[in-house]
């Protein structure tokens, strides 16, 4: 069974630099969903309060024989529920709904554009951390002035940033940013939703390394050194996009991908924009 490679994240801590998003999966497909990954050597699962499936992340976390400390458990609060003592409440919810102790990882989902109330709730993670609540806190959807503004303000830099990034969006200055802060630039949408896949450039380069689109694009996010959280609910694929320690990309083939680069190659929501 493949492992991921650890990550080691600023407050000492280290995650899985391979993991297993449940964005759009039900509460009732997360119970088989996340326990087949765990089985296929996912240790990393990804959830947020509106993805509506912390009970049936749980449920899978207690089915399986694999032990708590060896998971790595992500969730985060959902906009409506910034604030300082809000997202203290929220959180409970979350753990409450989880039948956790801890989570590994609590990230502000979104910075809220037109509201600096991201300031509060950073403040609020950073209790949930000394609490021993939440392992290591972080942010998503941050963009380089918010994460300057909650370091300068608590002196706490965030351990990761979940951002969009995948060779059509990637984002790199603010990759550039995260790594001269030692923030983990972890990845959502790693296959730019599947909307990328098609793209005949990834399956000239898995030809060579008898590998598929999604592992050629996965080995270039692990090459660069970030945290992936592809998303399926198909067995088969669940495996195929945990297989990708086995082979490297070489010079040529990551200079293929760079050129895919594109400033509207964006799949997602614009944190620019998004409330
Ligand atoms: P993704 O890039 O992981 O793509 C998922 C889609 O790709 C699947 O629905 C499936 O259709 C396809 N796919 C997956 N593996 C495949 C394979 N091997 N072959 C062919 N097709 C395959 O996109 P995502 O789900 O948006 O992102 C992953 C995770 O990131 C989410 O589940 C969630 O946990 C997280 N996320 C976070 C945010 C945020 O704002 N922080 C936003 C979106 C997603």
């Amino acid at each position: 069974m493949p492992t991921s490679p650890m990550i080691r994240l600023n407050d000492g801590n280290a995650m899985p630099q391979v993991g297993f998003g449940v964005w759009r999966v039900s509460n009732e497909e997360a119970k088989s969903a996340v326990a087949g990954a765990i089985e296929a050597g996912y240790r990393l699962i990804d959830t947020a309060s509106i993805y509506g499936n912390e009970e049936g992340v749980g449920e899978a976390i207690r089915s399986t024989p694999v032990a708590r400390e060896e998971l790595f458990i992500t969730t985060k609060v959902w906009n409506d529920r910034q604030g300082y003592d809000s997202t203290l409440r929220a959180f409970d919810e979350s753990l409450a709904r989880l039948k956790l102790e801890h989570v590994d990882l609590y990230l502000i989902h979104w910075p809220m554009v037109g509201s600096e109330v991201y300031r509060d709730t950073w403040r609020a993670l950073i209790k949930l951390q000394q609490d021993g609540r939440a392992k290591s806190i972080g942010v998503s959807n941050f963009m380089v002035p918010h994460l300057q503004r909650v370091i300068d303000e608590t002196g706490v830099t965030p351990a990761v940033n979940q951002i969009e990034l995948h060779p059509r969006f990637q984002q790199k200055e603010l990759s550039a940013f995260h790594k001269a802060n030692g923030i983990v630039t972890e990845c959502w949408g790693p296959l730019g939703q599947g909307k990328i896949l098609s793209d005949e450039a990834f399956a000239a380069i898995g030809r060579k390394y008898g590998k598929t689109p999604a592992q050629v694009i996965l080995r270039w996010h692990l090459d660069h050194g970030f945290v992936v959280i592809p998303k399926s609910v198909t067995p088969s694929r669940i495996r195929e996009n945990m297989d990708v320690f086995d082979f490297k990309l070489d010079a040529d083939d990551m200079q293929v991908i760079e050129r895919l680069d594109s400033a509207s190659g964006r799949v997602g929501p614009d944190p620019a924009v998004f409330a």
